[in-house]
């Protein structure tokens, strides 16, 4: 291929890559997007496709606004267009194996708000991608589909990128929002000394016809054999249903199977249609990376520099403001400045800072605790949890509820208190070591 310079290269077209794209054709810089799909709008990794609205999260509050079709992100101080279809969700309930509910949001009270009162919006996260590649397009952005970046290398004040169909592609600055396994970022050997988290694989199918008891909530249960979720879709009666887990031999589709047989679960599946699409995913799951900048000119947007998931919206922010930076230093040469600070500042006040370094990891508590205690713990919780789909914002729930009910557990099944204290005195890495021999971290 003949080489052109471009100002900016973007590997990957996910939404932090098309994000990136879309803005800097906008701010009038050559840019070319490189994305291994053929087919860019297509969806073939298993993902809910749920946005959390309504509630801080990466110094962002953001929200939906239903009348123009726009994802408002104010702070931020800008909006994405989306004309596909959506769906309210009003809670997230965890279910254990005998059909015992933990209910964060209770569907109905939240409906009668409105839209004031919903925690998420489900869409078609393909339509949102088709949308901005689009508009990446009309504002001179070259898009090369099929184009699977294998190599990546600065000499000078330039950054190159090759193919393997053999093609190089050359530009002043790079951003790798290739994913959560990036590509780039190994190339960079920047998953040398990295904390290995696991490797966790994910078997997702969309069903028709089920029907769950409150069918506007994201569902996630506990104790079974493999982790299951279920989440609507846009479409009225068409659900998402995934099981997903940390030991890379695990079965999806008996998983799947099991769970729509359990009697607690079955009546949800009694008027099943069949599957209208399968999505899946294979993920070595690392600690967050500090530096998101490489050699000054690489820079890493998206699940690209997390773990397994930035989210919808985490990866839109990152690759507006990345290419933001981009096209600040390529187009101020005058004051000195160095632009790309604005990105890698923005990135440890709102990402890292606040939750780059995590919190312990429990493991694996199926390995602690039967079918039965999970079924004891839940039905302690009387109570409905305040709604949310914000993940950090789930698990400190679950923390107050689990201090409000250790009482009770205490006396009727002690042992529980003592196995769990156990877990917490144990070093991390040993908690982690059964996830790490079983996954594959391909450093
Ligand atoms: C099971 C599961 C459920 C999830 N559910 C939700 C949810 O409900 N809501 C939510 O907001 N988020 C959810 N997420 C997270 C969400 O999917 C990601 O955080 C988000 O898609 C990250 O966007 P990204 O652009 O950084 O990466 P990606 O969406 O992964 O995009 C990366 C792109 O780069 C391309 N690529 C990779 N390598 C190369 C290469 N070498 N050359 C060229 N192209 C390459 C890929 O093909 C892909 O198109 C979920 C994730 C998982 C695993």
């Amino acid at each position: 291929m003949s080489q052109k310079l471009f100002d900016l290269i973007i590997v990957g077209a996910g939404p932090a890559g098309v994000m990136a794209a879309k803005t800097a054709g906008e701010q009038g810089i050559t840019t070319a997007l490189l994305e291994r799909k053929s087919e860019i709008a297509r969806i073939n990794r298993s993902c809910t496709e749920a946005l959390g609205v309504n509630e801080e999260a990466f110094g962002e509050f953001f929200y939906f606004d239903d009348s123009l079709g726009n994802l408002c992100f104010p702070r931020n101080g800008f909006t994405v267009n989306y004309q596909g279809p959506s769906a309210n969700l009003y809670g997230f309930h965890i279910y254990t194996p005998g059909g015992k509910r933990v209910a964060m949001g209770d569907c109905a009270v939240q409906k009668k708000l409105g839209n004031a009162g919903r925690v998420g919006v489900v869409i078609d996260k393909g339509e949102l991608i088709r949308g901005i590649l689009e508009k990446a397009r009309e504002n001179g952005v070259e898009i090369f589909p099929n184009s699977n970046v294998c190599a990546i290398r600065v000499t000078g004040d330039d950054v190159t990128v090759s193919t393997t169909a053999g093609n190089d592609f050359t530009g002043s600055y790079v951003i790798a929002a290739d994913g959560v396994n990036s590509r780039i970022v190994k190339y960079l050997g920047l998953n040398k000394g990295r904390k290995f988290l696991g490797t966790y694989s994910v078997a997702s199918w969309d069903i028709e016809g089920v029907e769950p008891p409150d069918p506007d909530v994201m569902v996630s249960v506990l104790g079974l054999d493999t982790s299951i979720s279920l989440c609507r879709r846009p479409e009225d009666g068409l659900y998402h249903v995934s099981s997903g887990g940390y030991d890379p031999s695990l079965d999806h589709e008996v998983g799947l199977k099991k769970f729509m047989a359990e009697p607690a679960f079955a009546p949800w599946f009694k008027n099943a249609r069949g599957v209208k699409r399968i999505t899946a995913c294979v993920s070595s799951i690392y600690e967050p990376l500090k530096a998101v900048c490489i050699d000054r000119r690489i820079l890493l947007a998206g699940d690209a520099f997390w773990r397994q998931e930035t989210s919808i919206i985490g990866a839109l922010m990152p690759g507006r403001k990345a290419a933001m930076s981009v096209a600040l230093v390529v187009k101020d040469k005058k004051s000195g400045k160095n632009w790309i600070d604005e990105y890698t500042d923005w990135y440890q006040k709102c990402y890292y800072g606040p939750l780059g370094e995590g919190g312990k990891s429990l493991g694996d508590l199926k390995a602690i605790l039967s079918r039965d205690d999970f079924d004891y713990l839940a039905s302690l919780v009387k109570e409905t949890l305040p709604a949310t789909m914000k993940f950090y914002a789930i698990i400190r729930n679950i923390g107050s509820a689990f201090g409000r009910i250790v009482p009770a557990i205490r006396k009727e099944r002690p042992y529980i208190l003592e196995k769990l204290s156990e877990i917490r005195a144990q070093a991390e890495e040993d908690i982690l070591e059964p996830r790490r021999k079983a996954g594959f971290p391909n450093r």
